[in-house]
């Protein structure tokens, strides 16, 4: 059916490729471009025996010329970006250059400022319009499969949702005393971040990490969530009509809190450059360097994650509530596709949001969040390609 460019070879990039791969009726050929072209030959190398033709190209992604050149040789129908989000705009650029869709799944960041929005990619929206081309902004599991869920919940369930209450854990043990998930830089960047929520038409900002609940997690069980300031809810609070509150949870363990406190008051967290011996660095990306490479946890992380949205809400005049969730193992998806939950989790949607625009089911001139879209196809694809999805219409709520 169609080409996609994968841009990234990380924890996330490699799920993709592997899920591409698995669906070769969509995705006839695909070409894994990154900065270090070594990552991509390995997948290639993997992956090589199935029915996707793959082939490999090093792209430097902050170079829009680059990618323009790159897209214009390998002639793709779809761009997905999982390198980092400080690409997103000169990818877009590209793009719109090509006239090729585009997918992520974070919002763009400048580098020098850790500020999740989306006004700089939902100023691209005319653009995309008159060039006929659809964007997918944030399509992985939160923001992503989550914006999916609520549209879900309102096509289905409510007249009216009041209240969204988003939960993202991981019991995940990897062994390691401290190590992320994700990329280092990115992850630890959003947790020192004040917190907010979304609350009668303002957003509220806490201190990082200053409120705190625990919650009983369906197969997982009691733990510890702190509420953070996470991307979905700016568009959330947009297209969910009517929405008084809107809340994210992530789990943190106490170990992994007291590490980053550590690291923060002797401001190994910093973003600001500093000099070192003669050149200029980040602390963070230094800290980064000595981390384990989130790529490298897959085979020693046990355990399960449980990421899902609880709405509250009314339908034909009755209060009503309403929990959605996904349950991912990581040594499941290690033994799958060779990557823990966290990548699976962002990887499976990143797939299905592509395959959604290629079979045209999400095709529509502009920039778009996934919960402007039809969410049936999708849920129904989700069942499908690894992230099965249940139901609870009396669950436990967050106070
Ligand atoms: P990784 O750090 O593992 O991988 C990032 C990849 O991007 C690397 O291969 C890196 O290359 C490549 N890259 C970085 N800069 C450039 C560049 N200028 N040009 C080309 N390639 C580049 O990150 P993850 O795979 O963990 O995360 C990927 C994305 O997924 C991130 O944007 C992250 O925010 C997002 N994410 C979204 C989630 C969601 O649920 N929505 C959850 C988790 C992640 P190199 O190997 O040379 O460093």
């Amino acid at each position: 059916m169609g080409k996609a460019l994968i841009i990234g070879a990380g924890g996330v990039a490699s799920v993709v490729v592997h899920k591409c791969c698995q669906n070769p009726e969509v995705f006839e050929e695909i070409c894994i471009a990154s900065r270090t072209v070594s990552k991509c030959d390995a997948l290639k190398e993997k992956l090589k025996e199935g029915k996707t033709k793959i082939s490999t190209a090093s792209l430097d992604a902050d170079n829009t010329e680059e990618v323009i050149a790159l897209i214009n040789q390998f002639k793709p129908d779809i761009v997905i970006n999982v390198a980092l989000p400080y690409q997103d705009l000169t990818i877009m650029d590209a793009c719109l250059a090509t006239k090729v869709d585009y997918l992520d799944t974070a919002n763009y960041e400048p580098l020098d400022t850790a500020k999740f929005e989306y006004k700089w990619q939902w100023a691209y929206k005319e653009k995309f319009e008159k060039a006929g081309i659809t964007a997918v902004l944030g399509c992985g599991f939160d923001p992503g499969v989550t914006g999916v869920f609520s549209a879900f919940a309102m096509k289905h369930y409510f007249d009216e949702i009041k209240q969204i209450d988003i939960l993202d854990a991981n019991a995940g043990d990897h062994g390691y005393p401290f190590a992320t998930n994700f990329n280092p830089e990115i992850n630890i960047r959003e947790i020192t971040a004040n917190g907010s929520y979304f609350e009668k038409g303002q957003f509220i900002e806490t201190e990082p990490l200053e409120i705190k609940r625990v919650y009983n997690f369906p197969e997982i069980g009691n733990k510890d969530i702190y509420l953070l300031h996470h991307e979905e809810m700016e568009s959330l609070a947009l297209n969910i009509k009517g929405i008084e509150k809107i809340r994210f949870w992530m789990t943190f363990s106490e170990k992994y809190i007291t590490h980053l406190r550590v690291l923060e008051n002797v401001g190994m967290t910093s973003i600001e450059p500093i000099d070192f011996e003669g050149q200029k660095i980040v602390p963070l990306q230094f800290l980064k360097a000595v981390l384990p490479d989130p790529a490298s946890l897959g085979p020693r992380t046990k355990g399960k994650t449980n990421i899902g949205c609880i709405y509250q809400g009314t339908k034909n005049g009755e209060d009503k509530t309403y929990y959605v969730y996904n349950v991912c193992d990581h040594e499941e998806c290690y033994k799958e596709v060779g990557s823990q939950a966290i990548s699976y989790t962002t990887g499976v949607p990143a797939m299905i949001g592509a395959m959604m625009v290629l079979q045209k089911k999400w095709k529509k001139p502009g920039v778009f969040n996934v919960e402007e879209f039809d969410p049936d196809p999708f849920m129904e694809a989700l069942n499908k390609w690894g992230l099965p999805w249940k139901e609870e219409f009396a669950p436990t709520l967050v106070d």
